[in-house]
């Protein structure tokens, strides 16, 4: 069997265009969406996430407001940035880029987030929202991977998930999301025994670890859908995912590439959290 290829950049741009779409036929006189994001420090690869999540509010209509920030700031000055861009009635979505410089406190920056703008989907009352199963900006990377799965028909109700990464911000939110729609799920991590025999269970198997090519032919049940959320930068400069693509996806009844998969959707993710803050405001 050759697995069907779930091309996560065209899903993007399809769903990009109906963002767009809608943000263009506003009412008249209504301002556009507005995304406020924050980078602090010179990250290389926070600078290209920051710069694709520009590009992306261009081609979707938002107004992006960076505040590239130097990495001496200090946490009062950040939180007190946060605070004015809570306030700030052009601001719909805010976002600050992950990973902060050491002496920032990363919870203390997401708390002070205020819900309706945390676009991201990482503050605890939009987690506490997602656990309970109310409504909430779910994070955008498990979002994403349900958006997608969602696109291709493939069928979640019933199937057992089994998904390796218990992050806060992929594994533990794509389990829950995963669970609303009435998957059975098995969350794995780096203390799970037999781990090849717990994947092999898996009829979708998301894999969010940060292990070039972690998840092997020999895990994967045949037919079994696959979705690859790692990025992982090779030596010779490639970027890879967590699992094996060439082998698994002749397993793999379907299966997401990197690049070109879970990546582009964690930005159309946001691109829709921020046109449903505006929604809630305009
Ligand atoms: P983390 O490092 O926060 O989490 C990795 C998880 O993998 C942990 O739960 C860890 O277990 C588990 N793990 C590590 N080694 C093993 C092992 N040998 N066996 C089983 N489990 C293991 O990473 P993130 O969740 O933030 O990201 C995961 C990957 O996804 C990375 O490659 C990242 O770059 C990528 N990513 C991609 C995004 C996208 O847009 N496509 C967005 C966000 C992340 P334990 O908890 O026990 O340590």
């Amino acid at each position: 069997m050759f697995a069907k290829i779930i091309d996560g950049k065209k899903i993007s741009e399809e769903l990009r265009l109906e963002t767009a779409k809608k943000i263009k036929n506003r009412k008249e006189g209504l301002r556009a969406p507005g995304l406020a994001v924050i980078i602090v420090g010179d990250n290389p690869a926070s600078r290209i996430y920051v710069n694709n999540k520009k590009k992306a509010c261009e081609a979707c209509g938002i107004t992006s407001y960076e505040y590239a920030l130097s990495e001496s700031t200090t946490e009062q000055e950040l939180l007190s940035l946060i605070n004015e861009l809570n306030n700030n009635t052009e601001v719909d979505g805010i976002l600050c880029q992950l990973p902060l410089p050491c002496h920032i406190d990363e919870n203390k920056v997401i708390d002070a987030i205020s819900p309706e703008k945390d676009v991201d989907g990482f503050s605890p009352v939009n987690t506490g929202n997602l656990l309970a199963g109310k409504p909430c900006f779910a994070p955008c990377t498990p979002a994403g991977v349900v958006e997608m799965l969602k696109h291709e028909s493939i069928e979640i109700s019933g199937k057992h998930c089994v998904i390796v990464g218990r992050s806060n911000i992929v594994g533990k939110p794509a389990a829950l999301l995963m669970l609303q729609e009435n998957a059975t799920v098995t969350v794995c991590h780096s203390r799970t025994k037999n781990l090849k025999d717990m994947v092999k269970q898996g009829d979708i198997v998301i894999a969010a670890i940060g292990k070039a090519n972690f998840i092997t032919a020999d895990m994967i049940k045949e037919g079994a859908v696959v979705v690859d959320v790692g990025i992982n930068r090779l030596e010779s400069g490639k970027v890879t995912g967590d699992v094996d693509f060439e082998e698994v996806s002749k397993i793999a009844s379907a299966i997401t590439p990197v690049p070109g998969g879970v990546g582009p959707m964690t930005i159309t993710m946001l691109m829709q959290n921020t046109l449903s803050a505006w929604e809630r405001f305009s």
